[in-house]
């Protein structure tokens, strides 16, 4: 395969048919989202971001891109900034990972951290306060805006239909921290199947169980406000993962599949596990993995 620029290798990720003995020999398919070349599925959100604002009229050639970020959405607006030959700046919680705020510096963007007990809603504040200061920022403010389920709805569902090659599909499940990755993809999904099951998965430490919240280790998911995009997608259930069963499986993704999973990912294939279980015999479910371990190693993923 020639291509002529990094930006053409986004999306076209493949589906991973995952090889573990499922309950009720349910068959489970993964999206594999860390071959993005910014190694997560939001390399897809930060260029849609950046296009919609460009066609809107918002971003001109000196606007400066500002965003809050727990970091993968970061390295996706960086990397379509750099096409775009746009400043970055991007408001970081501090305790996530030191991989993903290098990656982001690496590709030009400025990091700037805020405190982790004032979790990505301090950020989001931070990021307003900033963008009002500068004369020319701009916010895309992926929490909310329609930019990020449209971008999975175009690309993600119809890659995963094309992928099933007219199999059955009987539930989807993803996880949420925007919650753009799970709408838009079930929508897209759920046209084409209209008794599709649509699963959420969380982090135990989350808000949308009604549990209490708390700090997790799982990076990339779980809310602290329920997501509008929710609004208008079908959802039959909400799947809380603990961190260790997270962790469990991201190391028996090594071991098992010699593949490098993130801890959202290991959620994911935790709450397919759940899932499979209340679907009947061989059908089939598809889940997404957002991105690799690499970028958490500082964290001891392993451990
Ligand atoms: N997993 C990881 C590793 C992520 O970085 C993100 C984005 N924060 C997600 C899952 C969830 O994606 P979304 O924001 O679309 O819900």
């Amino acid at each position: 395969m020639l291509v002529t620029d990094t930006y053409q290798l986004i999306g076209h990720t493949p589906l991973l048919k995952v090889e573990i003995a499922a309950p009720h020999d349910v068959n489970i398919y993964a999206k594999l989202e860390m071959f993005n070349p910014g190694g997560s599925i939001k390399d897809r959100l930060g260029m849609a971001l950046i296009q919609r604002g460009i066609a809107e009229g918002k971003i001109d050639a000196q606007t400066t891109i500002i965003e809050p970020t727990a970091g993968n959405t970061g390295i996706g607006l960086a990397i379509a900034a750099l096409k775009h030959h746009l400043a970055v700046k991007l408001v970081v919680p501090e305790k996530f990972s030191f991989e993903k705020q290098t990656l982001m510096q690496a590709l030009g963007a400025e990091v700037i951290n805020t405190p982790s007990d004032q979790g990505i809603t301090g950020a989001i504040d931070y990021a307003k306060k900033l963008a009002a200061e500068l004369p020319n920022a701009y916010l895309p403010l992926q929490f909310m805006n329609p930019a990020n389920p449209d971008v999975y709805q175009q690309t993600l569902g119809p890659e995963i239909l094309r992928d099933l090659a007219g199999r059955p599909l009987a539930a989807f499940v993803a996880g949420a921290g925007s919650g753009g990755t799970f709408a838009g993809t079930a929508k897209a999904l759920q046209a084409a199947y209209p008794q599709l099951e649509n699963y959420v998965v969380e982090p135990a430490g989350s808000i949308l169980n009604g549990g209490p919240q708390h700090s997790h280790r799982t990076e990339g998911i779980g809310v602290e406000f329920v997501p509008p995009f929710f609004k208008d997608v079908r959802i039959n259930g909400i799947q809380t993962i603990e961190d260790d069963a997270a962790f469990h499986y991201v190391r028996w993704a090594a071991r098992h599949l010699a593949l490098f999973i993130g801890s959202s990912s290991g959620a994911a294939l935790a709450a397919s596990l759940r899932v499979a279980a209340t679907l009947p015999q061989g059908a089939n479910l598809v889940t997404i993995f957002p991105d690799s371990s690499e970028r958490y190693l500082s964290e001891h993923i392993y451990d």
